[in-house]
């Protein structure tokens, strides 16, 4: 019971909960003592029994802490920490990061500034990283919501949910608002999503705000989701989420990048080829492959860790190196996580969706 009605609750809400509901009980059974400044005798305590009820009344007056607050935060990701997807790096520049740069120039050639960009494209193939890697190059705000989250953590409250992220967007913009998976809430209107038509009520308010941004007012909306096709098309219109950026599964020449990226830190023994690595990972997307360097860093300190004295390892470390051999058993461990099946269909949806954009 409790499980399922404490949405957004952290580990420091539970504890006032379960504190609460203990001096419920406490009040219930003793209303005469002073909690605030009285000692409680060790008989009360033991004879002290808390009754749903007293849990029920301590929850109407905890709110979520993750209810309470949208985080604005400054990512630290940067242009170099994105492999590959040079095209889309320079297209998220000049929609997102220019007209944050340069008003001044987009007023004089009269274009106008974009409200929202929708990117679409298989899950980790780094639209995330992307969306936080505009944001810190702009010098902007990130505010992060989860589709799902957004319809969980505001209960009965999620179009409020949707006002109170513009509010917060706009009184610290410049601000990238991403919003993470947004076919869980924008899935074609009436399509029924969500039987309570949650999703639906929350879809008007992202169009209100979105139809309510001033032109250049430093806020812009990230959305991204892995089935362009199933987003309510409302959303896609012109001064909306009209930019729409493909984020692809990466080819040889990008996995090759992204490999540089998750090793540029690590020692590697000479033998470890990226060239190589690129070519044994066809399907792999971005995050399959930092899980592998994740994978092989790991089995190389095994090796290391339980083969020498703990008292002596000294500067033995600075001899350590991944191996061409642990990158292929972590080859073995990860598998690609887009099959040559799943690609053609995402391939597909990604087509049509295109034809009809
Ligand atoms: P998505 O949002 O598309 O599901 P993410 O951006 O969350 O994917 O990617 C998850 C993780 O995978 C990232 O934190 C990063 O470590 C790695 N990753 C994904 N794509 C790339 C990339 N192009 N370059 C470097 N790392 C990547």
């Amino acid at each position: 019971h409790y499980a399922t009605n404490t949405h957004g609750f952290v580990g420091a809400d539970l504890e006032s909960l379960a504190r609460e509901g203990a001096m419920n009980a406490l009040r219930r059974i003793r209303p005469d003592l002073d909690l605030e400044s009285q000692e409680i005798d060790a008989d009360v305590l033991e004879s002290l029994q808390v009754t749903e009820d007293d849990f029920k009344e301590a929850l109407k007056g905890i709110q979520p802490s993750a209810m309470r607050e949208v985080f604005v935060e400054v990512p630290d990701v940067t242009w170099n920490d994105v492999g590959g997807l040079d095209d889309t790096k320079e297209r998220l520049r000049e929609t997102i990061q220019w007209p944050l740069d340069y008003p001044q120039v987009f007023e004089q050639m009269d274009m106008e500034a974009a409200k929202g960009v929708l990117m679409y494209g298989p899950p980790g193939t780094g639209k995330t990283l992307l969306a936080k890697a505009v944001a810190n190059e702009a010098q902007s705000n990130f505010i992060s919501i989860k589709g799902p989250e957004l319809l969980n953590k505001y209960v009965g409250e999620s179009e409020k949910g949707v006002r109170e992220i513009f509010e917060k967007a706009r009184s610290n913009a410049p601000t990238v608002i991403f919003f993470d998976e947004i076919d869980s809430i924008a899935g074609e209107r009436g399509r029924g999503q969500t039987d309570s038509g949650v999703g639906e009520r929350v879809v008007s308010q992202l169009l209100t705000e979105l139809d309510g941004l001033e032109e250049l007012e430093d806020v812009v909306v990230v959305a991204t989701t892995n089935r362009p096709d199933l987003i309510d098309s409302a959303l896609l219109r012109p001064g909306r989420l009209d930019r729409h950026v493909h984020v692809p599964v990466p080819d040889e020449d990008a996995r090759k990048k992204i490999f540089e990226v998750h090793t540029r830190d690590k020692p590697l023994a000479e033998a470890v080829d990226l060239d190589w690595l690129a070519a044994e990972t066809e399907g792999y997307v971005g995050a399959d492959i930092e899980a592998v360097c994740r994978e092989a860093s790991m089995a190389a300190s095994r090796e290391f860790i339980t083969s020498v004295d703990p008292e002596e390892i000294g500067d033995t470390v600075d001899n350590v190196r991944i191996s061409k051999e642990h990158f292929e058993n972590a080859l073995e461990e990860v598998g690609p996580s887009v099959t040559a099946e799943t690609r053609e269909r995402y391939e597909e949806i990604e087509e049509e969706f295109q034809r009809v954009e």
